[in-house]
């Protein structure tokens, strides 16, 4: 396909505004295509490499704006091409509007109407740019480096804008500077790859998960269709996304699910391992490869695994005391090129390992989380066991609130919360991660009563009401009993009992003189308190023994925190 004939289809696109309209052009494209299916499948979303690979054309604007000068002529300079183009906002457009060297002679011929508007594209010339050729040249450019690396792409650039009709030389400098922005995204490829070759779009979606290569996958779907989609599987060293979180709080986790897998929220920065059973790869979270800053992981990883595997997740900064270091030190590590063991010496890192994607020949992306998990700590053995994250499946919001305080002890960020039931999906952020909210502003609030534990804890007071001061009294707003130590319950019960007013069985009715910080996920109407407010997961955070009961929350501030929700 030549250059020019993909540029009047990316403009043609660029005119569309539906989505459907957009798609059609897109299939219509790809079904033109050709032999350069899988660059044309990348470039109609301005991406010259699939996502997957990790290699960069490293071209800045400045670079950019030279070679743009230097093929519109000698009258040009870089300032001209900057100053334009800070003028109408937009590379292509300026880039599209100078004469460059090549096509001044051609148009003189009058060969420059072939773009179909008129605007002086090439015409099929011999000279005329195609697809494969750019593709090939910006691959060069791309593997240049070493000193003088910078002159040698602004020249092979130069000489590609030097070949360049208006609407090639817009794309061609948008696509270069990843500012292609013609409408297109992943989803408009996917869509027009399952139209285009007669494949299912929930199949494509799939292969793209697992490959990242709309190129690779659009040819799939065309040569072998169906069958050859779903042969598509994980390859080690080809990272795939990342699944992600969203925040979410314990209640939505308990009424989405029987029961949450419960994780600590390591503050570190995420890591994708491939180990092909000799050689490790690690890439972070965008998918650049990571493996040259992070030696003790590839060591580790090296030491545990004796089996091919893709492993997630995080790696955190630690304290010679083992204790985590601030996600910072992380990145400090990660930016790393040079003097890796210098940095290594002065800032260590750790891996902890949270999911298992695939393991010694089997894919497990569709295998619930909970089978993963097993997977994973099978994989690391004996040898990797500290690297594992404890997984607890719970549907006890005590229990929860336990492992919380202990991840938040050992100085973590709090916790994960996912289905134990979800399988892998890369990239996507769904509903089956959540990391738990912080909790909203506390509530200082007096405790008006009580109930005597069960058991062990028959002797202690167990669960507190908590109420907001009113005008003429104390509005119940719920029962804490989270969060508490066993400790901590002795000292309570100690300075609640001299406030007792009397007992019904378990239950404790007490002067209003202690006062609760009390932390809560959020504020809820309720119909069975009389206040009509109640809180989701009140915890205990402490005793205000520096504010007196008349200086408590009041109502009218619950009232105003409820609104802001
Ligand atoms: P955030 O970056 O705030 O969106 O939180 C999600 C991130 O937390 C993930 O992308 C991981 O990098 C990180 N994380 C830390 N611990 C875990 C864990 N146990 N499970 C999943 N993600 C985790």
């Amino acid at each position: 396909m030549e250059l020019a004939a993909f540029a009047e289809r990316a403009r043609a696109i660029e005119a569309e505004s539906a989505d459907t309209d957009i798609v059609e052009r897109v299939t219509d494209l790809l079904e033109t295509a050709g032999a350069d299916l899988p660059v044309v499948a990348r470039y109609v979303q301005g991406r010259v490499f699939p996502a997957h690979d990790s290699t960069k054309l490293d071209i800045g604007p400045a670079l950019c704006y030279e070679a743009i000068a230097k093929a519109a002529g000698r009258n040009v300079t870089v300032d001209d091409v900057e100053e334009r183009v800070a003028d109408v906002g937009d590379v292509g457009e300026v880039a599209a509007r100078y004469d460059f060297g090549g096509q001044q002679g051609l148009a003189a011929f009058g060969a420059g109407a072939g773009a179909g508007d008129g605007d002086g594209n090439g015409a099929g010339g011999a000279d005329d740019l195609t697809v494969a050729e750019v593709d090939a040249q910006l691959r060069d450019l791309a593997a240049t480096e070493g000193s003088g690396s910078r002159d040698t792409k602004r020249d092979i650039l130069f000489g590609l804008f030097n070949r360049a009709g208006d609407d090639e030389a817009r794309y061609l400098a948008r696509l270069v500077l990843s500012e292609m922005r013609i409408g297109v995204g992943d989803g408009a490829v996917r869509d027009a790859t399952a139209d285009a070759f007669d494949v299912p779009v929930g199949e494509v979606e799939r292969a793209l998960q697992v490959t990242n290569d709309h190129g690779e996958v659009a040819v799939v779907a065309r040569e072998e269709g169906l069958d050859g989609l779903e042969s598509l599987g994980l390859e080690v060293g080809r990272p795939v996304g990342a699944m992600l979180a969203q925040a979410g709080t314990v209640t939505e986790a308990l009424d989405d699910w029987e029961a949450a897998a419960v994780e600590w929220k390591f503050d570190g920065a995420r890591v994708q391992v491939h180990y092909d059973g000799e050689e490790t790869a690690l890439f972070s979270r965008n998918m650049e490869a990571v493996t040259d800053p992070l030696p003790e992981v590839v060591e580790f990883v090296e030491d545990a695994l004796d089996a091919p595997a893709i492993l997630d997740g995080e790696v955190v900064a630690v304290a010679d005391d083992g204790s985590p270091l601030p996600f910072q030190e992380v990145l400090r590590r990660f930016r790393r090129k040079h003097d890796v063991a210098k940095a290594r010496e002065d800032v260590l890192v750790e891996f902890r390992a949270f999911d298992c994607l695939h393991a010694d020949g089997d894919d497990l992306l569709d295998r619930p989380l909970v089978e993963r998990h097993n997977r994973l700590e099978a994989a690391l053995g004996d040898a990797g066991a500290e690297a594992l994250s404890a997984l607890t499946v719970s549907d006890d919001p005590d229990g929860i609130a336990d492992i919380e305080a202990e991840a938040l002890e050992a100085g973590h960020e709090g916790i994960m919360l996912k289905n134990p039931e979800s399988a892998y999906t890369p990239g996507r952020r769904g509903k089956q991660w959540l990391k738990r909210k912080p909790d909203v502003e506390t509530l200082d609030l007096v405790v008006t009563g009580a109930e005597w534990g069960e058991g062990r804890r028959a002797e202690l007071l167990g669960t507190f009401e908590v109420s907001a001061r009113t005008d003429d009294g104390f509005a119940p707003l719920g029962k804490v009993a989270t969060g508490i130590t066993d400790e901590e319950l002795e000292a309570l019960t100690e300075l609640l009992e001299p406030h007792v007013l009397g007992e019904d069985g378990a239950d404790v009715d007490l002067d209003p003189a202690v006062v609760f910080e009390v932390g809560y996920e959020e504020i809820q109407t309720s119909p069975t308190y009389a206040a009509g407010y109640a809180l989701r997961f009140p915890r205990f955070l402490g005793v205000r023994d520096d504010i007196d009961p008349a200086d408590a929350d009041s109502l009218e501030r619950v009232e105003r925190l409820a609104e802001r929700q």
